[in-house]
């Protein structure tokens, strides 16, 4: 039997750009060797993979297109197998397609369920398998506070995230016995590709509506990632914590 390498390992799947790319560089930064997942933007995740590796930590970037859930298994199953271990999973990668719920189309509402939620659970499956093993492990899902609030436009979205909340309390509650955590982290508006797409006065709506007064960074979403990653986090499980200037305390 070979032995277990002692570095840890974290997967961050969607780290090509956004939130995904500051949460691995975050994740580097506290010592983990990190593999960067993208689905389209392989050039943007060699850039960050290099930028880790210049932090002296090991790491590698892996193409999956999580829009099919099976992918996101496999791609577990890749890093376990490049690595030889799995501490962490951040399920990051995410997608929206808006638009009024009479008029959304099947297949928009197929892509986002399947990307944000069906992909998390899949891959959820695969590295608890890992995990269990080897009697610890972090997962870490990355919803968001319309999945708490509501949102009008973005059924499809708002149904995924809520889903990914009680998909992480379901885990918690079966895995907290192996050692193994699960949180959710929901952010609220932060600045990054997938915000910039929203249209000017639907920003400025949010911003009157955020007692802090301004849109987050997504440092500020990595800095909590890295603490629930931490050991310092090791009691904290089931848990959705916000990330949101104080746009909706629950
Ligand atoms: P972003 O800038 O649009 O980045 C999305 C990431 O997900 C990219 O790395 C992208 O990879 C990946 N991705 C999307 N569809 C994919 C697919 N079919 N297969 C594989 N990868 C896919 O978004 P972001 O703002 O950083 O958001 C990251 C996460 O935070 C998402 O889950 C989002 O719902 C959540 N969130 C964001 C905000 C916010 O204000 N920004 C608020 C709440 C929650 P490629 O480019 O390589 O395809």
């Amino acid at each position: 039997m070979t032995d277990t390498p002692t570095q840890k390992v974290a997967l961050v799947t969607g780290s090509s750009r956004g939130l995904g790319r500051a949460i691995a560089l975050k994740l580097a930064a506290d010592g983990f060797d990190v593999a960067v997942h993208y689905g389209r933007s392989e050039a943007e995740a060699q850039k960050v993979a290099d930028e880790i590796m210049g932090l002296g930590r090991r790491s590698e970037v892996f193409g999956a297109d999580l829009g099919t859930p099976a992918n996101a298994g496999r791609l577990v199953e890749e890093v376990i197998a490049a690595y030889g271990r799995l501490d962490v999973l951040v399920n990051n990668a995410g997608l929206t397609r808006d638009g009024l719920a009479i008029r959304m189309k099947d297949e928009d509402w197929d892509a986002v369920i399947a990307t944000n939620l069906s992909s998390s659970f899949t891959a959820c499956r695969a590295a608890i398998k890992h995990m269990m093993r080897a009697r610890s492990g972090r997962i870490i899902n990355i919803a968001s506070v319309v999945g708490l609030m509501g949102n009008p436009g973005q059924a499809n979205y708002v149904a995924s995230k809520a889903g990914l909340i009680g998909l992480t309390k379901a885990l918690a509650k079966e895995y907290g016995g192996r050692n193994i955590t699960v949180n959710a982290v929901a952010p609220g508006f932060i600045a990054s590709d997938m915000t910039a797409q929203l249209p000017e006065s639907v920003q400025k709506g949010y911003l009157g509506s955020i007692p802090l007064g301004r849109f987050g960074a997504p440092e500020d979403v990595a800095a909590l990632v890295a603490f629930l990653a931490s050991p310092a986090a090791g009691y904290i499980t089931g848990q959705t914590i916000g990330v949101d200037g104080g746009l909706y305390p629950h």
